[in-house]
Order: structure tokens, then C-alpha cells, then sequence
């Protein structure tokens, strides 16, 4: 397969396209970014590796970070973080407060904003130093120590994060949130402001492409069976309401942020993180979902 071709040519592609989209504006810091970014970079578990575009500037991850907490949290805690969320796709919008009322406060996935406030709530009570154990988690899982959150985008979503203060706030009055809702909050902001670019995304997320382990080291940093877990949950909720049809059209497990980002993994085979700010109406990158379509098209491979 010559991926370097196929997606030198879906680039040059979906480049010339139209961009419907739109930036995220609810974070005024997001808003400021450079709508006409677009950057990809592709890992395979057998090395070979290509980027184009903007794929060495760094954006904000918002959601994608999403995934990371939850390996993180259930490295810790195993099948018992299921106690408190569920796995379910939601069919609402990623910050919806609607089902929480008549599912008494527990999420119905962790890739919602109410399911990441119970992981960074798990997380809390589990960590010494949560801010910094996350990083180094995360340092850990992408081999790259100049990993770092962004406090400009993490105080610029603060200041206007009333949706999620909402959400956590709530499920805490239904018991499920066990810390102080300002500190929840606190460690969700900052977690959302971590900052990638496209090589180091799609290098961060090749441990799921490759049953749990980093390459070339022994150590699992999730079991088998947890990796295939997380991978299902990333394909049947990763993007939302637009769960759906991202499988349908990429037919791989991915997760997407309002920074732009996604990533995308092909179990056994390779991960690609893609990067273009401006935003369908779900809150999924347009272009980014649209070079996933083609990509996997292209190169007549998904999981399906
Ligand atoms: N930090 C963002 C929020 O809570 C993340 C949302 C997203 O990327 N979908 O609104």
C-alpha cells in the first residue's frame, strides 16, 4: 500500500474543497486560530510514518484529550469505573445536559462532556498530583517530554464555561461527582488545553493501534481487552451525534475535538491524526472528516 501517495492526493483534494465550517468561537481563544490550517500525520506499527501540511503546528486537543483520561482512569481502576458511567452512544450533542436528569446523573459515555467530568472526577480522587500525573501519563504514552497544557485556552474556557459548570454541578447533585465541582472543572479545563501537532497525535495514539503497548516496549500501558474496549468506545461514541455516520464514512474508531483535531486508528495497522480547525455543525473538524472519507476510500481499508 502506498499510503504516502494516497494521501498526498486526498490532501491536495480535500485542500481545494470548500470549507464549510466554522471556527469554534465559544472559546475565544479557539476562535482565534488560523481557520485555513490543515495538517496530517500518519503512524504505522511497522514504522513507516509520513506527514503534509501543517502538521508540525500545535493546536489545542480539547476532546480528543478525552480518550487519554479515560486510559488513564481505567489503568487505575479497571472494569470498575463502569460503576459510573456508561457506554452507550448518546445521540446528543458533545456538552447536552438533556439525558442526565432521567439517567439520575450517570453519563452515558465517557467521551460526552458529562462522562469526561466523571473520569476527571475518578481521576481526582485517585491521583496525588492530578495535573502532572496526567502529563506524565501522557509524556510517557507519546515518548515526547515538551508535551504540555495550553493556560491561556484552559483560563479562555474557563471564563465562559458555564455548559460544563452546568453539567457538574448537576451530576453532582445526583451523587456521581465525589470532589469539589471547582476542581473537577479545574482539571477538565486544563486537560482539554493540552496541546499537539499532528505527528505527535497520531505517534500518541499508536499504543491503540497496537493492542495496548507503545512500540518496541514490553510494557502494556492498557490490557488487551481494555484496548479493544476503548477503540469500541471511540467508534460507536467518539464523534458524538455524528457517531453514526463517521462510521459510516470512515469506517474506523476515531475522536475528534473543537480545536480541529482527530484521530483515527486502524487496530493493528497504523493511527493518523488530521488537523483543520473550521467545524461542521456537530463540532467535528469538516475537513478533517472529509479526508478520513477519502482516505479510508482510498485506500479500500477500514475495519469493516
Ligand atoms: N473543552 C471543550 C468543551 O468542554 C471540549 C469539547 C469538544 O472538544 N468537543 O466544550
Amino acid at each position: 500500500m502506498n499510503y504516502k501517495a494516497i494521501i498526498e492526493d486526498v490532501y491536495n483534494t480535500v485542500r481545494n474543497e470548500e470549507d464549510a465550517g466554522k471556527l469554534a468561537s465559544y472559546i475565544p481563544e479557539l476562535a482565534k486560530v488560523d481557520p485555513e490550517k490543515f495538517g496530517v500525520h500518519f503512524s504505522a506499527i511497522d514504522r513507516f510514518e509520513f506527514g503534509i501540511g501543517d502538521y508540525r503546528d500545535k493546536f489545542s486537543i480539547q476532546s480528543i484529550t478525552k480518550v487519554l483520561t479515560l486510559c488513564l482512569a481505567y489503568k487505575i481502576l479497571g472494569e470498575k469505573i463502569w460503576e459510573r458511567l456508561g457506554v452507550e452512544p448518546s445521540g446528543t450533542p458533545f456538552n447536552s445536559l438533556i439525558q442526565l436528569e432521567a439517567d439520575k446523573g450517570v453519563p452515558r459515555n465517557p467521551f460526552i462532556n458529562a462522562g469526561a467530568l466523571v473520569i476527571c472526577d475518578i481521576l481526582l480522587s485517585h491521583l496525588d498530583n492530578p495535573k502532572a500525573d496526567f502529563l506524565e501519563f501522557i509524556r510517557n504514552v507519546s515518548g515526547n517530554p515538551g508535551l504540555n497544557y495550553s493556560p491561556k485556552i484552559a483560563d479562555s474556557e474557563k471564563s465562559v464555561g458555564y455548559r460544563n459548570m452546568a453539567l457538574c454541578y448537576f451530576i453532582k447533585s445526583f451523587g456521581n461527582i465525589k470532589n469539589d465541582p471547582l476542581e473537577v472543572l479545574d482539571f477538565y479545563f486544563c486537560s482539554c488545553s493540552l496541546e499537539m501537532d499532528c505527528s505527535e497525535l497520531s505517534r500518541t495514539f499508536l499504543f491503540l493501534a497496537n493492542g495496548g503497548r507503545k512500540l518496541f516496549d514490553p510494557t502494556p500501558i492498557l490490557t488487551k481487552s481494555q484496548t479493544k474496549r476503548v477503540n469500541a468506545l471511540m467508534q460507536t461514541c467518539g464523534f458524538y451525534d455524528e457517531s453514526g455516520e463517521f462510521s459510516f464514512k470512515v469506517g474506523l474508531p476515531g475522536k475528534s475535538g473543537v480545536g480541529g483535531g482527530i484521530i483515527a486508528i486502524h487496530p493493528s495497522q497504523y493511527s493518523i491524526g488530521v488537523w483543520s480547525p473550521k467545524l461542521n455543525e456537530k463540532g467535528n473538524s469538516f475537513k478533517g472528516m472529509k479526508f478520513l472519507e477519502y482516505f479510508t476510500t482510498n485506500t479500500q481499508l477500514s475495519i469493516f
